[in-house]
């Protein structure tokens, strides 16, 4: 069965005070917005303050970002076991600012995806083509590439329980999002070429699309056919406009 979810990433913001407050009021409000799961992935500092407010809610918690080793003097680096000790249910792997700011290629972020499925937590693995990809005609060549290491480390089976989020790179963190019609082309395209392996896992899996998304541009993405819900940047570090792009995901 295909989930529903909207997944907040709130990269490197937030502190204690202002976290309480916004995790209160999802722990709140979530639970009456039927068929939609929510989640938010936090900083890994926040991990203890997301479980403890979150636990009773129904709101999933989880982390940005693993290393995929699983542990050793690797100085800096979280493993997933720490990040399944703290209750994780998610993990986003491969998001656009690693790969570009942090060298993460295809294959690492196959690996991590690999890691975070073994300790039982699900991978939100992140795709997506640049500006110039796009005017270049390359987007379906990028996110099939992209993908198609993921699936090639973890196979369908391990994609049947994962999350991808089509994110446009142009589209994060600009105000430029991509139109319902655009995004819906990339995830009937993607959809096909896990259909290709197995219609099955094609059918099931929940892809969700990521890039400015807000209030005001969420029901007209989410009703498109293929897309199942969002992975949300700034505006999940707002309650209201979090609150409203959740239930903006109810079919
Ligand atoms: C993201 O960080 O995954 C994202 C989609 O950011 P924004 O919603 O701010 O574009």
């Amino acid at each position: 069965m295909r989930q529903r979810l909207v997944a907040g990433n709130w990269k490197m913001f937030g502190n204690s005070a202002r976290n309480q407050l916004l995790l209160e009021g999802v722990a709140g409000q979530a639970a009456s917005i039927g068929q939609v799961s929510c989640a938010v992935c936090v900083p890994f500092p926040y991990l203890h303050q997301a479980r403890s407010i979150l636990a009773e809610s129904g709101v999933g918690w989880g982390a940005q970002n693993v290393s995929q080793r699983t542990e050793g003097a690797f100085t800096g680096e979280v493993s997933v076991s720490m990040l399944a000790d703290f209750g994780c249910r998610y993990v986003i792997v491969g998001h656009s600012e690693r790969r570009s700011l942090f060298c993460e290629g295809d294959q690492l972020v196959a690996v991590k995806a690999r890691a975070v499925l073994e300790q039982q937590m699900t991978p939100i693995v992140c795709i997506g083509e640049s500006l110039d990809e796009r005017e270049g005609g390359m987007t379906e060549a990028v996110v099939s590439r992209q993908l198609g290491a993921v699936i090639e480390e973890i196979g369908t089976a391990g994609l049947h329980k994962s999350v991808v989020a089509y994110e446009p790179v142009w589209a994060i963190g600009t105000g430029k999002t991509a139109t319902p019609e655009q995004a819906q082309a990339v995830h009937a395209y993607l959809r096909n070429v896990v259909s290709e392996q197995d219609a099955d896992v094609a059918r099931d899996l929940t892809m969700l699309y990521g890039g400015s998304v807000k209030a005001a541009n969420a029901a007209a993405l989410f009703a498109m056919e293929d897309i199942d819900g969002g992975l949300i940047g700034g505006a999940s570090l707002d309650l209201n406009e979090f609150m409203s792009i959740c239930k903006a995901a109810v079919r």
